[in-house]
């Protein structure tokens, strides 16, 4: 069986598998063609704007957990648009929202009162536990985290901010800085008081310890690094509770803690970067934080906030947020009337529709079946995830860990063919990412593995 409306161009495995039935009839595509599309982007956008595929794939529509291509062929979408579609695309609800919305009114600014943007930030606040009930819209990650650093530096009136190698926040001037990884760097001018610490990756233990007998050694050498690169005097630690461009790395139950005091020891605050970790996606709690038993100062968030809409947040307590009052700050789109409905509307679907249950279900069904393949497919090194933040590191060799970087990339190629999108991510790209929208049923789970699984066999068989 081929997927549905599968493109004979695609070629395709002996035995094809096919992705569940939709039940959805695209619309038929009548724009540009792909040629005409790709000369537009070659001409006209900055070329370092990447393709994920060697040949790109041009999708034109989406539903639920799947997206269309031109030619009408069905892709289980188990990337969510980069962890950005959390109910499923074009769900009904969010998108009669926003058109309500855009009926009524596109746009004003906070410098007129609405009331879509504090109907928003209350919704967002009876989310978060204890005092971080006041909020700051943006219109993208890094732009979230800019104005928690920025808050974080004037509340405690000291410069250095702490991130995590291996970790990513953005990519403008001081979320860049504090991005580690450096393939997302550039060479345009150094970090301002920005340093990294240790992150929880025990699959790479950088002091070649072992979990529990290394007594969390990567949280307690933060300690050491204060002293010996700062002055001692630190504005903010930032990380994200769940790495996830940096591969879905999950750190010891204590490390969080550890980090956490040592941070407040020296007077600095804590900034939990949400941007892929929260709004349900990893399942057993609405927040990665959660899962570590501590509570940020400040909390940014993206990408899954309103399933797609361009908006960003940072939350936090009242005695950081009013810190903004002590010059002009302004985001032109940031609170607009139809972002914010978007974004409303995602938070009653993910309650209504039992999402945050869903992604820890089917996130525990797909680990059951991965850790069962990493038995029969050498390259499986590491299976790791909460919820539907799932992660699979491929290894060229069990013992070295040689990061598997062509064959995640084949592999990749391989499960677009047979009508699966997945992500990668990890220093070396040498991690499968599998964050789809959280409306994933427990046969796109089993597709997701069964392709996977195939698709491996492919690689190991040596094509
Ligand atoms: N933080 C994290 C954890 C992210 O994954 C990202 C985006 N990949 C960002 C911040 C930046 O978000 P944006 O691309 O919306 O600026």
């Amino acid at each position: 069986m081929t997927p549905p409306t599968s493109s004979p161009s695609q070629s395709a495995p002996a035995q094809p598998l096919a992705p569940p039935a939709s039940g959805y009839t695209p619309v038929p595509y009548e724009g540009p063609s792909f040629d005409e599309a790709l000369a537009l982007r070659r001409e006209h956008l900055n070329p370092g704007i990447f393709h994920l595929y060697s040949q790109p794939l041009m999708i034109v529509e989406g539903k639920g957990q799947y997206l269309y291509d031109k030619d009408g062929r069905q892709y289980l979408d188990a990337f969510g648009g980069i962890v950005t579609v959390s109910v499923g695309h074009s769900h009904p609800k969010v998108i009669g929202a926003q058109v309500e919305q855009l009926q009524k009114l596109q746009h004003t600014t906070t410098i007129y009162l609405h009331p879509n943007v504090g109907l928003y930030a209350k919704a967002l606040a009876d989310k978060f536990p204890g005092d971080l009930d006041v909020s700051y819209f943006t219109n993208s990650g890094s732009e979230a985290n800019e104005t928690a650093i920025l808050m974080a530096r004037l509340f405690t009136g000291s410069e250095t901010v702490i991130g995590l190698r291996n970790g990513y926040h953005g990519g403008t001037g001081t979320t860049m800085g504090l991005t580690a990884h450096g393939t997302w760097k550039f060479p345009a001018g150094p970090p301002q008081n920005a340093i990294h610490a240790t992150p929880g990756y025990c699959y790479r233990c950088p002091f070649g310890l072992e979990y529990p007998s290394c007594n969390v050694k990567c949280a307690r050498d933060l300690d050491d690094k204060i002293q010996y690169e700062t002055s001692g005097e630190i504005a903010a630690f930032i990380g994200e509770c769940i790495q996830g461009v940096g591969g879905v790395v999950i750190p010891p139950k204590e490390y969080f803690g550890i980090v956490y005091d040592t941070v407040r020891k020296y007077g600095g605050v804590c900034i939990a970067d949400e941007v892929q970790g929260g709004f349900g996606r990893t399942g057993e709690n609405f927040w990665a934080f959660e899962h570590w038993d501590v509570q940020p100062d400040l909390v940014s968030m993206a990408k899954g906030i309103a399933n797609g809409a361009p908006l960003g947040a940072v939350t936090t307590r009242m005695e950081i947020a009013e810190q903004m009052k002590r010059r002009i700050h302004f985001n032109t789109y940031g609170g607009n009337p139809v972002s914010m409905a978007a974004a409303k509307a995602t938070l009653e679907v993910i309650d209504e529709e039992g999402i945050q249950a869903n992604a820890k279900a089917i996130g525990a069904h797909l680990k059951e079946r991965f850790l069962e393949i990493q038995q029969r497919r050498a390259l499986i090194g590491d299976v790791r995830g909460l919820g539907l933040m799932f992660g699979v590191e491929l290894v060229k060799d069990r013992t070295t860990k040689e990061p598997a970087k062509a064959e995640t990339a084949r592999l990749l190629e391989l499960a677009r063919e047979r009508g699966l999108l997945l992500g990668k991510g990890g220093l070396w790209g040498n991690v499968l990412r599998i964050k789809p929208p959280m409306c994933l049923t427990k046969a796109d789970a089993d597709f997701i593995a069964d392709v996977v699984d195939e698709a491996l066999g492919v690689i190991e068989g040596g094509g």
